[in-house]
């Protein structure tokens, strides 16, 4: 494994200018293209790491996946009554099916779907905040998680798009919050920061049935776990989520912070940085570092 991922490493280490590091969010225009880190954790407790994986960065949309699986065991199915589980072929801030299909989501890895699933968090679970940063802590093992309130605020005063998303599922009933309440929770969520090497601690429970490794927690049913693989697979990469599958055949998540994470169910969880990304808002060489994973290691889920 270490050969693997350090030929992976030093193949890409100059895999840079193919793609834009975002800057519709102001603050992480500033981090440096070249920025690059891979950090695997397995089941039975090994870890690899290589490059900036001490560092922290933005990890945007992969705060959906915390927020659905803290939701799962509250609301189950229901859960599915105001938000999909198809994928949107569109991209994260559509806005178009949202109007065709009546204020409900394809999806909860969508910035809508996420946003409804905050909303639902707001109103079951007091301090959501606080309780949001204390979930991923226990996850990663690491009490050294925080949010980061410049580029919070900067996504609440520039982020009109989203708000237009949550008026739009509010018009329609889908949503009961104040929208600026369940738009800051939005925010901070996505603005926490993460190295990959935490990153990939925080997401070994999905490759473990469910169970945190490092305090035996049941975190979700296995049967949630199961699922909420499946939606990473079939929508964590927004309308690049074929694509993603073909080329590299694990479920995932990735967010415009640059960050992708990925699970093998029952062997292990990898998270890559690198802040280029390429049109569909995924970070190029991301996909590119995990493609090459699974057809050197051998083993993926196909
Ligand atoms: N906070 C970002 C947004 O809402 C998250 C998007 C993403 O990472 N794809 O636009």
């Amino acid at each position: 494994m270490e050969t693997i991922i350090k030929s992976i490493y030093n193949n890409y280490i100059n895999y840079i200018g193919t793609g834009k590091v975002a800057d519709y969010i102001p603050p992480l225009a500033k981090v440096s293209p070249d920025k690059y880190a891979i950090s695997i954790c397995t089941v039975d407790g090994e870890k690899y790491n290589i490059g900036d994986y001490k560092e922290k960065f933005s990890i945007q949309s992969i705060s959906k996946v915390f927020t659905l699986s803290m939701l799962a065991p509250m609301m189950g199915k229901e859960i599915w009554e105001c938000v999909g589980k198809e994928p949107s072929g569109s991209p994260f801030n559509s806005l178009v099916q949202l109007e065709y299909e009546k204020g409900i989501p394809r999806n909860p890895f969508i910035n809508a779907g996420a946003l409804v699933i905050t909303d639902k968090l707001l109103e079951r679970v007091p301090g959501f905040s606080n309780e949001l940063l204390q979930y991923v802590r226990s996850l990663a093992g690491s009490d050294d998680i925080d949010y980061n309130k410049e580029v919070s605020d900067s996504e609440y005063v520039t982020g009109e798009r989203n708000k237009a998303l949550a008026h739009m599922m509010k018009s329609f009933g889908n949503f009961k919050g104040k929208v600026s309440q369940v738009f800051r929770a939005y925010c901070n969520q996505c603005s926490i920061e993460m190295s990959t090497e935490q990153l990939a601690q925080a997401f070994l429970f999905l490759a473990n049935k469910g169970i945190n490794p490092l305090s035996g927690e049941q975190v979700v049913s296995y049967r949630d776990s199961k699922r909420i693989n499946a939606l990473m697979l079939t929508c964590g990469f927004y309308d690049e989520s074929g694509d993603f599958a073909y080329r590299v055949g694990l479920p995932g998540k990735s967010g415009v912070g640059g960050g992708i994470v990925a699970i093998i169910p029952g062997k292990l969880s990898i998270a890559v940085w690198s802040p280029e990304l390429n049109k569909y808002g995924n970070s190029c060489r991301g996909i590119a570092t995990l493609a090459d994973f699974t057809t050197e290691l051998g083993i993926s889920i196909f």
